[in-house]
């Protein structure tokens, strides 16, 4: 499904952020990216997305070299990408439900797709008796759900989870993590960087270590070293 053939990244001001990375993704698994702060997980993520484009090497989605979509292949493949991050990116003065419901109108759906979807995916992350919150009212762990919930109420094929329990204590971590195998159960890949032993610990799956923008283990039993 994603496939790193020998990746590297080096930023203008000579950091080498990946280095020569390949690796693969199939449909359905549950992979794990774990390595210190600044071994290059983000970099690699925002490949994916391209937000950044690699020095070296090719990264393809299915057959396509992502690099080489025109922008509206792009967009395209972006809808098949549902996206978490650290720092949650919800909309501020928007309740839980609209920013689910802004990101379903990005993308084309009807009024009534969105209003019997949006309390449907609130309820998948155990949000359901938040759908009226704004992200002020919400706790940590309830602002990454909302955000995990408007990543995946467009079916994505993949969701990619950008250390998305850093803000987080260790109970909604593990909560986190949770929900994320149960998007997996149901069918959605999920890829999911961190820096933190206790995550890698809750995951059951392929691991792979980073180390200085290099892949230094992968591990298909979950096993890891950092
Ligand atoms: P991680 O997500 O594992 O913490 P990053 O991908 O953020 O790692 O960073 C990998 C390396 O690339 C680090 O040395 C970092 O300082 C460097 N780096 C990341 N982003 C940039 C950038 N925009 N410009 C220059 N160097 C960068």
């Amino acid at each position: 499904m994603i496939y790193f053939d020998k990746v590297s990244k080096i930023y203008p001001d000579e950091s080498v952020a990946l280095d020569t990375i390949s690796f693969g993704v199939k449909p359905k698994e549950f992979v794990t990216i774990v390595g210190h702060s600044g071994a290059g997980k983000s970099t690699l993520i925002k490949m994916l997305i391209a937000e950044e484009w690699p020095s070296d090497g090719a990264v393809f989605f299915e057959s396509a070299n992502i690099h080489r979509l025109k922008k509206s292949e792009m967009n395209k493949l972006r809808r098949r990408i549902g996206t978490v991050f650290q720092d949650f990116r919800l909309i501020p003065n928007k309740t839980a439900y609209e920013n689910i419901a802004f990101a379903m109108e990005a993308s084309g759906r009807t009024d009534s797709e969105i209003a019997s979807d949006v309390p449907h995916v609130l309820e998948l992350v155990g949000l359901g008796n938040k759908i009226w919150s704004f992200p002020h009212e919400l706790s940590g762990g309830e602002k990454q759900r909302v955000a995990i919930a408007r990543a995946i109420v467009n079916q994505p094929d993949i969701i990619i989870a950008d250390e998305p329990t850093g803000n987080l204590d260790p109970i909604n971590t593990y909560e986190i993590i949770k929900i994320l195998q149960k998007i997996n159960e149901l069918g959605t890949t999920v890829l999911l960087t961190t820096h933190n032993k206790g995550v890698v610990d809750t995951v059951n799956g392929r691991v792979i270590t980073m180390e200085k923008g290099k892949i230094i283990r992968d591990d298909k039993d979950g096993k890891y070293v950092l």
